[in-house]
């Protein structure tokens, strides 16, 4: 209690505490309602290939059309969902709400989800994302799995544990947001990924920054020589475009290609987009 100041003070002080603790509690129990009505709804971005940008798959993100706040992003409810525990419900829902969708795609089409470092405490993790599979009907060859170093910061065994038990069964494992927060070459060296996500804040200065760029490439090259494919984020411009193919990253993702869209978006994009692969189309007609 700051005596020395004014009551006065005081006491805004703790009513705007008071009036933020509120709404963080409301908005708590909101999400715990809308995580049990399934009312968090995937939205999905196209990753496509370079430099071609043929549509390859696509990338759950996360979205809640809220009653009166709108359509939020994952960063205005992802955090409070790890810190309450609710985070793998949420996970679950969402991917098994992916997995169905995707059915309706044509087969080449990859599904990519982001798991949660905190999910990787659960020991089952592989089990349960198996399980929606196999209950959804969505091949593990069609799945691939998003996570962060911060992941493997924690316990680097379990998450070895689980990775190694999806890999096993053909799905695929990515890292995410790869050059920022944890990076360190000894993760690559102790795991087996598939892919390699070259975060957003380095594909976004590529071509002004000649340093930038030499860091980017350095990553691709050695994402190569691992025997990791590439992809470049937030891609925004064609210039990137070019610059990335050259180099040869694999895939890229960004506004350019296509935002975060909802399933009715998808499926116009995939019937109107220049896909002329047309071995899809078996897929359409398959019920599992
Ligand atoms: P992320 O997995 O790295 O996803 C990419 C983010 O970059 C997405 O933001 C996407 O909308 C944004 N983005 C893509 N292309 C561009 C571009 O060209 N320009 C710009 N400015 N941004 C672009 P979003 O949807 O806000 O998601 C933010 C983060 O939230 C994701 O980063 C991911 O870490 C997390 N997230 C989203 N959905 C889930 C989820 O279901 N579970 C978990 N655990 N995390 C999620
Ligand atoms: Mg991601
Ligand atoms: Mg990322
Ligand atoms: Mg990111």
């Amino acid at each position: 209690q700051g005596k020395r100041e004014g009551r006065g003070t005081c006491r805004v002080f703790e009513d705007s505490m008071d009036a933020e603790l509120r709404e963080r509690a409301a908005l708590e129990a909101e999400l715990r309602e809308a995580i049990e009505s399934g009312k968090i709804e995937p939205f999905y971005q196209p990753v496509v290939s370079l430099p071609q940008r043929d549509c390859v798959g696509l990338e759950v993100l996360a979205r809640w059309r809220h009653p009166t706040r709108g359509l939020l992003g994952p960063d205005q409810f992802i955090p409070i969902a790890e810190e309450t525990g609710m985070i793998a419900d949420l996970s679950y829902h969402l991917l098994r709400q992916a997995c169905l969708d995707a059915r309706s795609w044509p087969s080449h089409l990859l599904l990519a989800i982001n798991i949660a470092p905190q999910q990787f405490q659960d020991r089952d993790l592989a089990q349960r994302i198996l399980a929606i599979l196999a209950e959804t009907g969505l091949s593990p060859h069609r799945l691939e799995v998003e996570i962060t170093e911060s992941a493997l910061v924690r316990d680097l065994e379990a998450a070895r544990a689980t990775l190694t038990s999806l890999q096993n069964l053909g799905v695929r494992i990515a890292l995410d947001d790869f050059g920022t927060g944890y990076s360190s070459l000894y993760h690559l060296r102790e795991l087996k990924f598939d892919k390699l996500k070259i975060d957003r804040s380095y594909v976004d200065t590529i071509t002004m920054s000649a340093e930038r760029a030499k860091l980017v490439d350095a990553i691709i090259k050695l994402g190569s020589s691992l025997g990791l494919v590439t992809t470049a984020e937030g891609i925004e411009t064609d210039a990137s475009v070019d610059w990335l193919s050259d180099q040869g990253c694999d895939f890229g993702q960004g506004y350019l290609f296509g935002k975060p869209m909802p399933k009715e978006d998808v499926a116009q994009m995939l019937r109107a987009g220049p896909m002329p692969d047309l071995t899809g189309i078996p897929s359409l007609l398959e019920s599992r």
